[in-house]
């Protein structure tokens, strides 16, 4: 299998056929951690995998292997050190946390390759190793850990380095942690109202951040820093739940910004705060989406009526001064250097879009989506107003001011979309085509996301400095606008 394969659509036929175990989402990305429920009442019982023992690869690679052979052992050699690691974590924290003793998963620990492995016993609670391919979980019912070997690290580490791997075999063992603590299938299925799939997975990302920041603090031998516990992110949200138009699957992952505030309660809180999660620190259900899902043309976002919001903000809290006007030009943009393809440029003023500059918003929106060149250039306009406003913007405090607001604009836009629906109806209960351009959604949240992880450019100053927050910050401090509003961000 070619090295440099995503799991977006360049992996070989051959491969496709496989990837029984894949549930592909809007972006095409994949989404992993099977509905432990689901794989239990298919599953093996321990006896069985007791015999199986462990088998966490297929050996080194010596002289003579093949290129991909090499491959294969580097990202086994990965997954040990990553499991390796996550078991001394938890050796160290569990008893201490818990009142419990630490043991092992006894059903151990199994890499399996849906191509390579035809024919051989099927890992825990798989009825067939094909169906690994795209998959990595914690079988409750054999005490096991699984993992994709062929398929799911190697694409994980090529695109998210060793973190990228590690997260995903640290939220499986999290959920090793749950059912220890009583959170197990026979719980989830007398009390589904109080034990629901989302909160597992709630809970496994939680305990996944926990051990990012022992390993950022210094534990154990990955020697992980914040910029990898972005990457380990980046890996954590690409198996978001799909987007799905008309009536929602049950949740099961969360949208991108669910897992990462997940993630981030044990990141910050540590191991005893993802056990004392509940129902009610789960995000709301995201709306119903009725409308088509599509990506819009970069032509028919509206940089005008995006400034709306900000200009209107600018003066229900006393601005003063113009605001800006939206203009293009080719190549980056002729003022604002370093605030990249989108600037705010306070002299004029105006918020200035590079048309074919590096990383525009035609790359960003091809890339992430439409919302996620929208968060471009409603950084500027944050910004703008935040000048409008007195406040400086050029400290290390006006980028996350800004980030603060674009969150604040993200949860207005629908209540904004509804304002603008009324005024659109023509009186005969028509609405104009121009309100669903105003429209967004659950996936817009997430393409946000995605580029507030990536990207530190929604951060930057207007000298082009972004200080030195890593991407989780900048998705916390989105977080918040959303939550608190856009006077809190002001008051920041
Ligand atoms: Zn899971």
């Amino acid at each position: 299998m070619s090295r440099s394969a995503t799991l977006g659509g360049r992996l070989p036929a051959a491969v496709l056929v496989l990837l029984l175990a894949l549930a592909l989402v809007a972006d095409g990305s994949v989404q992993w951690g099977t509905d432990p429920e689901d794989l239990a009442a298919g599953g093996l019982g321990a006896g069985s995998v007791a015999a199986e023992g462990n088998d966490t690869g297929s050996g080194s690679a010596g002289p003579g292997t093949t290129a991909a052979e090499a491959a294969g052992a580097e990202v086994d050699r990965l997954a040990d050190a990553a499991v390796e690691d996550l078991l001394a974590y938890w050796a160290e924290t569990f008893e201490p946390a818990f009142a419990l003793p630490w043991v092992p998963p006894t059903g151990g620990l199994h890499a399996a390759d849906g191509i390579a492995d035809v024919g051989r016993k099927a890992p825990p609670c798989l009825a067939r190793t094909t169906e690994i391919a795209g998959s990595a979980y914690y079988c409750e019912s054999a005490d096991a850990l699984v993992w994709d070997r062929g398929v799911l690290l190697p694409v994980l580490a090529e695109d998210h380095g060793p973190a990228g791997v590690t997260v995903v075999l640290a939220h499986e063992l999290g959920h090793r942690v749950h059912t220890r603590l009583g959170v197990d299938d026979a719980a989830r299925r007398t009390m589904p109202e109080r034990y629901p799939v989302l909160l597992s997975e709630a809970m496994a990302d939680c305990y996944a951040g926990t051990y990012f920041r022992w390993a950022v603090d210094g534990g154990g031998a990955s020697g992980f820093t914040t910029a990898e516990v972005d990457d380990a992110l980046a890996a954590l949200v690409r198996f978001r739940d799909p987007i799905v138009v008309g009536e929602p699957p049950e949740r099961t992952h969360g949208g991108a910004l669910d897992r990462v505030l997940a993630f981030h309660e044990g990141y910050s809180q540590g191991a005893r705060r993802c056990a004392a999660l509940t129902t009610q620190d789960l995000a709301p259900p995201p709306p119903r989406q009725d409308r088509p899902l599509r990506n819009r043309p970069l032509a028919e976002l509206s940089t005008e009526d995006l400034g709306t919001y900000f200009a209107d903000l600018a003066i229900r809290h006393g601005g003063h001064g113009p605001a800006p006007v939206v203009r293009t030009v080719a190549g980056d943009p002729d003022c604002g250097t370093g605030q990249g393809p989108v600037a705010f440029c306070p002299a004029e003023p105006a918020v200035v879009i590079g048309i074919g500059a590096d990383g525009d918003l035609a790359e960003v929106n091809s890339r992430i989506g439409d919302h996620a060149a929208a968060t471009m250039v409603a950084g500027r306009h944050a910004l703008a107003a935040t000048t409008r406003l007195g406040l400086p913007i050029d400290d290390p405090t006006a980028g996350r001011r800004a980030v603060c607001l674009v969150g604040a604009w993200s949860a207005a836009g629908p209540a904004q979309a509804d304002r603008t629906e009324a005024a659109a109806d023509d009186g005969q209960g028509r609405r104009s085509a121009h309100v669903e351009e105003q429209w967004w959604g659950v996936g817009d949240l997430d393409e946000a996301v995605l580029l507030l992880l990536a990207d530190d450019q929604p951060a930057r100053d207007v000298t082009g400095f972004a200080g030195d927050g890593s991407g989780l910050q900048r998705v916390l401090d989105f977080a918040a606008g959303r939550r608190d509003g856009a006077a809190d961000c002001l008051r920041r």
